[in-house]
């Protein structure tokens, strides 16, 4: 049994239960491709030791079926790099609104601070008129 297996993306090599490759995140391919994958390297090596290799028929995959393997996990990897991308743009449109809506409530803000100062002057004002008219009529 292979004990990691390499990422077909970013060719990294990952252990044998992680589920999807530590770098990139590329789904693992399916267990049958790993084994095939790993006795073929240990066939290569037995032949480069000058062993005598009998393969069986049975444990080459078809190049098809590689192909096809290989299809199905670009794939996987192009729309696990969509939903990425979706969910940067969310956060992005969520951050986005955020800071309008504060803005909106300083600007708020501003303007009741303002309300409310224009008020205390029309107030200090009928004060001073009161008062001025206070003193006409003790006069
Ligand atoms: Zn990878």
């Amino acid at each position: 049994m292979p004990k990691e297996w390499a990422c077909g993306a970013c060719t990294c090599f990952n252990p044998m239960g992680a589920k999807k490759c530590g770098i990139c995140e590329t789904p693992a391919p399916p267990m049958e491709d790993i084994i095939a994958e790993h006795k073929e390297k240990l066939n290569a090596e037995r032949k480069q030791r000058g062993e005598v290799v009998v393969e069986s028929k049975a444990e080459v995959v078809p190049l098809h079926m590689k192909r096809l393997s290989m299809l199905q996990s670009d794939l996987r990897h192009m729309i696990s790099h969509e939903q990425r991308l979706k969910l940067l743009a969310e956060i992005a449109e969520k951050k986005a609104r955020e800071e309008k809506e504060a803005a909106e409530k300083a600007a708020l803000k501003a303007e009741e601070e303002a309300k409310h100062a224009k008020e205390q002057e029309k107030k200090v004002q009928t004060d001073n008129l009161n008062q001025g008219l206070l003193a006409l009529n003790n006069d």
